[in-house]
C-alpha cells in the first residue's frame, strides 16, 4: 500500500510503501534527502507525521 507523508524537513510529499516501512525499510525525501523510517527512536515522530497527514486530508482545499 503506497501512502504519502510530508517530509518533516521540507514538507515535500514522500511516497512510502507502508508494508515495506513496517518491515524496517526507510525512505528518503526526493527534495532534501531526509530519511523517513520506523527506527525505534523516530517511531513517535512518524506517527505524528501520519496523524498530521490524515488531518491535512480532511481539509477541503488547503492551498
Ligand atoms: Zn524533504
Amino acid at each position: 500500500m503506497i501512502q504519502q507523508i510530508a517530509c518533516p524537513n521540507c514538507a515535500t510529499e514522500i511516497p512510502i510503501d507502508a508494508q515495506q516501512l513496517l518491515e524496517g525499510k526507510s525512505f528518503s525525501c526526493n527534495n532534501c534527502n531526509t530519511s523517513i523510517g520506523l527506527a525505534k527512536d523516530s517511531n513517535t515522530s512518524l506517527q505524528d507525521q501520519l496523524k498530521v497527514f490524515s488531518d491535512l486530508k480532511k481539509e477541503p482545499s488547503g492551498k
